[in-house]
C-alpha cells in the first residue's frame, strides 16, 4: 500500500479541500501518513495569503526530500496556482497543480514522473469554473464545509480572485447530502466555509439560489448540534440572516465580520462595498438581539494612503465597537493587484507599530468579552487539545475554555459554568462533573 501525507498552509477552505483529496487517496487504497512516517506522496496545499509563503513552501519540500529522497512532492492551492513557474523551480517540487487541476491530482499522478524538470498543469484562472464539493471529516472535533469558492469583488489589497477564480456555489440539495454524511458521523460542528459566503448562490455564472435559504435549510438537518458561519462580509449579512440564526437552535451567536478599516476614505480606496457606518449597524443589530454574541473582526494596517488620522480613525472606531477580537493583518503589496501603485506608501516600520496597537486592543477587548461571561452557563464543545493536565474548548459564543483532562470529554458538548480567566487568557470552568448535565 502507498503512503501519502499533506501539509496545508492557510484558511478553513484548504483544509477542507486537504481533507476531501486525502479521502480520495484513501479510497483508491493509499495510507495516509504523517510526514515523518516516510510518505511515498507528499501532497502541499499551500496560500497566498500566509506571510513568506515561499519561504514557509520551500522549507516544507526540504523538509519531505530529506524525509523521503525518493517521495513524489506535488504542490497545489493558492500560491500553486498565483507561482507556478516559480515554484516549479524549487529543488525538490515534482509537480504544481493549479486550482482548476488539484482535485484531479490521484488521477494525474500515474502520468507523473520523477525527473529534474517539475511537472507544471495551471491553466489560467478563469478556466476554474467548476465547484468542488469538499469538506473536512475526523481531522477535528468541528467540520469545514464547503459551500463557496471564488470572489467577484476586486478589493484593492487581495489576490484571492486570481488565486481562486470567479465566485461559484455548490448546490442547496447537495450541501444538505454533505450536511447529513457529516450528521452521520461523529462531528458536533459544522462551519460553513468559502470566499465570500455572503455571495453563495452563483451557478455557472448565474445567481440561482440565496445564502440565507441555505442557512435555513442547513438547520433543519439533524444530528448537526451546532452550525457555524466562518466569516461574512458585513454588506451582505442581511437583517434576515442575523434574525434567522441568532434565533435558531443550531447556528450559534458568533459572527466573523470582516472590517478592514474603520476610516471612510480607506474604505473606498480598498474598494470595500460598504461604509463604516453599516458596519456599526450590522454590529448594533446582532447586539440587541443576543448581547453575548460574540463578534470578530479582520482589519487591515498600513495600506497605501493610510495616515496616522486615517488609522486614529480605525483604532477610535473599533475601541468604541462593541466587538469581542481583532484579526490584524499588517498590509502587504501582492502583485497584480491595484494597491501597490496606489500613493502613500507606509513604512514598514509604520505598519508594524500600527499593527502591534492594534493587537493591544485586541486583548483589550477579548478580556473585556470573556469578563463579561464570567459566571454565566454556557455549552463547550471540548477538543483533542491537552497542555499541562488542561484540556480545551469553545463556548457556543466563541469563548476559549479550560478544563482538568478528562479523555471522556473530548469532541463531547458540556454545560459548563464559566469562573474566572486564568494566567494563559483563557476562561476556566467550575469543576466539570459538579456542573455537566447528564446526557
Ligand atoms: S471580498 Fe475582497 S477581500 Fe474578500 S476574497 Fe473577495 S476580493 Fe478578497
Amino acid at each position: 500500500m502507498k503512503k501519502v501525507a499533506f501539509y496545508t498552509l492557510g484558511c478553513k477552505l484548504n483544509f477542507s479541500e486537504t481533507s476531501t483529496i486525502s479521502r480520495q487517496f484513501e479510497n483508491r487504497g493509499f495510507q495516509k501518513v504523517e510526514f515523518s512516517d516516510t510518505p511515498d506522496v507528499f501532497i502541499i496545499n499551500t496560500c497566498s495569503v500566509t506571510e513568506n509563503a515561499d519561504k514557509k513552501c520551500k522549507k516544507i519540500v526540504k523538509e519531505a526530500q530529506k524525509i523521503n529522497p525518493d517521495g513524489f512532492v506535488a504542490i497545489i492551492g493558492c500560491y500553486a496556482q498565483l507561482k507556478p513557474k516559480e515554484i516549479s523551480e524549487i529543488e525538490g517540487v515534482d509537480a504544481v497543480l493549479g486550482a482548476a487541476e488539484k482535485f484531479r491530482l490521484l488521477d494525474l499522478l500515474p502520468t507523473f514522473q520523477k525527473s529534474d524538470e517539475a511537472q507544471v498543469l495551471a491553466s489560467e484562472i478563469k478556466e476554474a469554473r467548476a465547484f468542488n464539493n469538499a469538506y473536512s471529516v475526523n481531522d477535528r472535533t468541528r467540520t469545514f464545509l464547503k459551500v463557496q469558492d471564488g470572489c467577484n469583488y476586486h478589493c484593492a489589497f487581495c489576490t484571492i480572485p486570481l488565486a481562486r477564480g470567479k465566485s461559484r456555489s455548490d448546490s442547496i440539495a447537495n450541501i444538505i447530502k454533505s450536511a447529513e454524511e457529516i450528521a452521520a458521523t461523529d462531528t458536533k460542528e459544522v462551519v460553513l466555509t468559502g470566499v465570500n459566503i455572503g455571495d453563495f448562490g452563483i451557478q455557472e455564472g448565474k445567481r440561482v439560489e440565496k445564502f440565507v435559504d441555505l442557512v435555513k435549510a442547513i438547520d433543519q438537518v439533524n444530528g448537526i448540534d451546532r452550525i457555524r458561519i466562518s466569516s461574512i462580509e458585513p454588506n451582505l449579512l442581511t437583517n434576515e440572516i442575523i434574525e434567522y440564526t441568532l434565533t435558531s437552535n443550531r447556528f450559534v451567536p458568533h459572527f466573523h465580520i470582516p472590517l478592514q478599516s474603520g476610516s471612510n476614505k480607506i474604505l473606498r480606496k480598498m474598494r470595500r462595498r460598504y461604509l463604516r457606518e453599516l458596519y456599526e449597524d450590522r454590529v448594533s443589530k446582532i447586539k440587541n438581539i443576543i448581547p453575548d454574541s460574540c463578534i470578530g473582526v479582520d482589519v487591515i494596517v498600513g495600506f497605501p494612503g493610510e495616515t496616522e488620522e486615517d488609522f486614529l480613525d480605525t483604532y477610535n472606531f473599533l475601541n468604541e465597537l462593541n466587538i469581542s477580537y481583532l484579526h490584524v493583518f499588517t498590509y502587504s503589496e501582492r502583485a497584480n493587484t491595484a494597491a501597490p501603485d496606489m500613493e502613500g506608501t507606509v513604512p514598514m516600520k509604520e505598519r508594524n507599530r500600527r499593527s502591534k496597537m492594534l493587537r493591544i486592543l485586541s486583548e483589550k477587548k477579548k478580556r473585556q468579552f470573556y469578563e463579561s461571561q464570567l459566571g454565566s452557563t454556557r455549552t463547550v464543545l471540548f477538543e483533542d487539545d491537552v497542555q499541562d493536565g488542561m484540556m480545551h474548548g469553545f463556548t457556543e459564543n466563541y469563548v476559549r475554555v479550560a478544563a482538568k483532562y478528562d479523555p471522556l470529554l473530548i469532541n463531547e458538548l458540556k454545560t459548563v459554568q464559566l469562573t474566572h480567566i486564568n494566567d494563559n487568557g483563557v476562561v476556566e470552568v467550575e469543576e466539570p462533573e459538579m456542573v455537566f448535565e447528564t446526557h
